[in-house]
């Protein structure tokens, strides 16, 4: 019986991999980076692992919602180290 295996690493996946210290959400953008959280209530920052914005000084609840945006639309590749 022949068995097939796949010995090759995968990709690792923004679903797979574990999240960075302190964040507490990630929106996924369409080319893979993502969209981190941190902190929260009024000391919530979000920061682009694509092209690097941050978005501070909004709330926890705006900032989710500029995150969520940002990801939408963001084309920007995630930079090779953000993908450990
Ligand atoms: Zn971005």
């Amino acid at each position: 019986m022949q068995q097939r295996t796949h010995t090759q690493p995968q990709q690792p996946s923004p679903f797979a991999a574990p999240w960075p210290e302190g964040v507490i959400a990630r929106y996924l953008t369409l080319v893979g980076a993502t969209v981190d959280l941190r902190g929260r209530d009024e000391n919530t920052s979000a920061t682009c692992t694509g092209c690097g914005e941050r978005i501070t000084l909004f709330g926890e609840r705006r900032t989710r919602e500029l995150a969520q945006a940002h990801a939408e639309r963001c084309r920007a590749l995630p930079r090779p180290e953000a993908q450990r």
